[in-house]
């Protein structure tokens, strides 16, 4: 695999960076993940303007403009073949000396690879997927899509010790959002999932999802659902750049949808599908 790092395309194995990184060293960077499908970048502006807003509530200036920010994706993209998977975005602070505060004159990391993967195709858009609910123990900005993912980590491993592939976040009884996608419920023709705020990362695939809601035949209700109205939903989903739309068939151990993938879901994952393929254009 050919990796960017800090201006140069490497092989893996070549590509290095300091053990001062501040994002190794403190969390101190941002990151972002979008996909490609069908050798094309599926709504890379909307991920760039997030990780522009992301980096600027941290005070991270960023010295890559969008345009060349798409060219390496766009390199990353040619020079490894990708026809369907992931490209991973990170930029730290920089490597200084260990110290808290900001360094001065230190030039951000920047680190992009490529992940091969079936999206499309994934054998779990046919089975669906579980999900098994924990605690939210992660910090109060999760708006800024932080490195800083070792409360997702640990609930990523606790869902697949439990035989899931997600974990839903809880907080006071309601679900805030999965560990790496968005929540969604189904009660007839709506589809609910909560407001955006500090709580949660506003998710791109949301998003592109709601922008095709109305002329899908379906309504939104953006408001918070507890884990309880969940268990009794007629149908979940989530939402994420990777899963793309994917349906939930059990959370906790509860069946939804008689264990089955939803319409709904299903619906929406074929639309979505059908935008992801034109590069994320309505
Ligand atoms: N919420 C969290 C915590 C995430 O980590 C992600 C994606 O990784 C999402 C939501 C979904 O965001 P997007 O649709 O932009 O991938």
């Amino acid at each position: 695999r050919i990796v960017y790092v800090n201006g140069a395309y490497l092989p893996e194995e070549e590509a290095k960076i300091s053990v001062f990184d501040r994002g190794f060293i403190f969390g101190d960077g941002i990151y972002e993940v979008s996909a490609v499908i069908g050798g094309k970048l599926v709504d890379c502006e909307a991920h760039l303007a997030r990780l522009e807003r992301s980096c600027g509530e941290i005070r991270l200036g960023l010295p890559w403009s969008k345009a060349e920010l798409v060219a390496i994706h766009q390199e990353l993209i040619k020079r490894n073949n990708l026809d369907e998977g992931g490209i991973y975005l990170q930029v730290s602070r920089g490597a200084s000396d260990r110290d808290f505060p900001f360094p001065k004159d230190v030039q951000p990391t920047l680190v992009m690879f490529t992940q091969a993967r079936n999206f499309v195709n994934a054998p779990t858009a046919k089975t669906g997927i579980k999900v098994v609910s924990t605690p939210d123990l992660r910090w109060a900005r999760r708006d800024i899509k932080s490195v800083n993912l070792l409360a997702p980590v640990l609930a990523k491993q606790f869902a697949l010790e439990s035989g899931a592939q997600e974990a839903w976040l809880t907080e006071d009884g309601v679900v805030t959002e999965g560990a790496s996608s968005t929540a969604w419920i189904v009660k007839g023709k709506t589809l609910i999932s909560r407001p955006l705020s500090n709580k949660v990362l506003p998710g791109i695939t949301r998003k592109a999802v709601l922008a095709y809601l109305a002329e899908s035949g379906f309504t939104f209700e953006e408001r918070e659902f507890t884990l309880e109205e969940a268990l009794d939903a007629e149908e979940a989903f989530i939402t994420s750049a990777t899963s793309l739309v994917m349906p939930v068939t059990t959370i906790d151990g509860h069946t939804i949808h008689n264990g089955a993938p939803g319409p709904t879901a299903l619906r929406l994952r074929e639309i979505y599908i059908d935008y992801a393929r034109k590069g994320g254009v309505l």
